[in-house]
């Protein structure tokens, strides 16, 4: 909360006027009442006409001030709402750009998406209530047990009575509230989890008729909403019966005590209509605040999950590390890292000199996208170091390291734009450098064949094949001409022949980049300068073709399996 209050601050003029005018108009509502009982206690018998036209005249005024000062206040209370709610916003999402890869394992995506959409709506709706009504409610309830007792003290303690009750009542539910509107929104998150999931593998699911299975899963996060939804709702619901139950007893006390005064001759019949009409504007006032309290714990419990992203510390700034002196490009240096669990890296050590090329390969799971998140920074080692260019990754300006590099991932998205958008990626390259970038992949001839680089990709890229998604993607990492190439895994959806002409031209092109090649197949990395056999996390070989062949078992039990020469023989050896 503290944190959607610190936004507020920066509007803080326009609030304090929009204040005041709700204060004047709120006010000048509470005096209706007291004019009119006025009138009829006072005017009326008089019967002057004029006397009473004036009062009326003035009682019109009053209700006009008090219409327009509510009306132009809820105008200043909409913007207030509206800009404090577009920074915060705007806040969360660079926050969550800038965390590390570790903090996003962490909050999990789909959490972080609820908290931009659903999160930012509910605290938008919260500070709009609070200050439409959060300001009008509580002055019409004081205001109107304060003139009840100028009307009639006595009267006025009967109905006081309800005041603790009705607190009471709004303590509880206001507690209650947060907690179960906290846990709402973790089942949404739960749902919204599910359902990307099941969107990413929905070919899966219905290739393996999972479908079935999917829809109870999906059925059992859906009931799990609808429960939660039910407690939130059932506290919320009973609120304002309650309240308006506990202000009706003591109405009703308050018109049997009061028949008994007019009787004495103590109390005035037009009096006891000012009391009703105030019971009727505090009873609208009660069911406000408890209006207010259910948008109040629902956007509270939005403000923490927001407040908790954004106080998430900086992580993998830059820092001083010693140096490498080995004058290697590349150099892990006995690295051992791992998410949690088991390592998924351990003991990893080798170096490539600027220019060379290497291929590493291993089964899934092995680590393979691992050791390059390492190398990209996305994560830091447990243990060892990462060294480019004789710097230690960690000791990089964050600009700096990604600059050197030229990426495509394992499951690297294309957008619904033209392909020279997906090619250039916003960094305003020149046509040749993006042809050229085409051409190396070898994409040239199929994006002349879909209308050029002004053809437009479908989302996902659906328009094209997957090989030549793949060559789209590696055009995008080569066009910056960066110093260091990853591919991971990119070429399994190319077939042989176009994977073995991207590689030569890759190697003839671009004599200076380092090429990182992580691929399954032995054919992709076989003519790498170095190969680096993965095995569980560990190294189970480093060096070339040729002596892999001669001295790595694992290398040549692939290299068997691949080859179809006796492959399930050597698995058992
Ligand atoms: P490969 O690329 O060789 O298929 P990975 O490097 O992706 O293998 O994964 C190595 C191991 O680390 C696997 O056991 C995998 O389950 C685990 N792993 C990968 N990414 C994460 C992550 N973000 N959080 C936790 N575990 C992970
Ligand atoms: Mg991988």
């Amino acid at each position: 909360m503290r944190t959607v209050f610190s936004y507020l601050a920066a509007f803080r003029l326009r609030m304090g006027a929009g204040f005041a005018l709700k204060v004047i108009g709120t006010v000048a509502e509470l005096f209706l009442p007291l004019i009119m009982a006025h009138m009829i206690d006072e005017v009326v018998p008089t019967q002057s006409v004029l006397a009473l036209s004036l009062w009326s005249a003035g009682m019109l005024a009053v209700a006009l001030v008090a219409w327009a000062g509510n009306v132009v206040a809820n105008r200043f209370a909409s913007k207030v709402a509206r800009d404090t709610t577009e920074r915060l916003r705007a806040d969360l999402f660079s926050k969550t750009l800038s965390l590390s890869a570790r903090q996003t394992d962490e909050a999990t995506l789909p959490s972080l998406v609820s908290r931009l959409s659903t999160d930012t709506y509910n605290v938008h709706n919260m500070l709009g209530m609070m200050q439409r009504i959060g300001v009008r409610a509580p002055i019409l309830l004081v205001g109107g047990v304060a003139l009840t007792f100028t009307v009639d003290p006595v009267l006025a303690l009967v109905m006081l009575v309800t005041v603790p009750f009705l607190a009471l009542i709004s303590a509880v539910v206001a507690r209650r509230g947060i907690v179960l509107y906290t846990r709402l929104q973790e089942s949404m998150d739960a749902m919204v989890r599910k359902v990307r999931d099941d969107h990413t593998g929905m070919r899966v699911i219905k290739a393996l008729s999972k479908t079935e299975y999917e829809s109870r899963s999906f059925r059992a996060v859906n009931e799990r909403i609808v429960q939660d939804e039910t407690r939130a709702g059932v506290i919320t619901g009973i609120t304002n019966p309650v309240m308006t139950a506990v202000l009706n007893v003591g109405m009703a006390a308050v018109i049997f005590i009061g028949a008994y005064r007019v009787c004495a001759g103590s109390v005035k019949p037009g009096q006891i209509l000012a009391f009703t009409s105030f019971f009727t504007v505090m009873l609208n006032a009660v069911i406000a605040v408890g209006r207010i309290f259910v948008e109040f714990s629902r956007g509270s419990a939005s403000a923490r999950r927001i407040a908790a992203v954004l106080a998430l510390p900086r992580e993998m700034l830059p820092e001083a590390c010693p140096e490498d002196e080995s004058g290697a490009f590349i150099r892990f240096r006995d690295v051992t890292f791992s998410y949690g669990g088991a390592p998924a890296l351990e003991n990893i050590g080798f170096s490539v000199k600027k220019g060379e090329s290497l291929g590493i390969i291993g089964g899934t799971g092995s680590g393979k996208s691992t050791l390059v998140s390492l190398l990209l920074r996305f994560y830091d080692p447990d243990a060892g170091a990462v060294y480019i260019g004789g710097k230690d990754v960690r000791s990089y300006d964050k600009e700096e390291l990604s600059k050197k590099f030229g990426v495509v991932f394992q499951n690297d998205f294309l957008m619904a734009a033209s392909v020279r958008e997906n090619i250039d990626f916003e960094r305003g390259l020149s046509d040749d450098r993006l042809k050229d970038a085409a051409r190396y992949a070898r994409a040239e001839k199929f994006i002349a064949a879909h209308d050029g680089m002004e053809g437009r990709l479908t989302a996902r890229g659906s328009n094209f094949s997957g090989g030549q998604k793949q060559r789209l993607l590696i055009a995008r990492a080569l066009a910056a001409s960066p110093e260091i190439l990853i591919l991971d895994d990119s070429s399994s959806a190319l077939d042989y022949k176009t994977d073995a002409e991207l590689r030569k031209t890759l190697f003839e092109n671009l004599p200076d980049t380092t090429v990182i090649l992580v691929a399954q197949r032995i054919s992709s990395v076989r003519f790498a300068d170095h190969i680096l056999v993965l095995e569980g996390g560990r190294m189970a070989g480093f060096g070339t073709d040729e002596e892999l062949m001669q001295n790595c078992a694992e290398y040549r039990r692939i290299y068997r399996s691949q080859h179809g020469e006796g492959g399930e023989e050597d698995v058992q050896a």
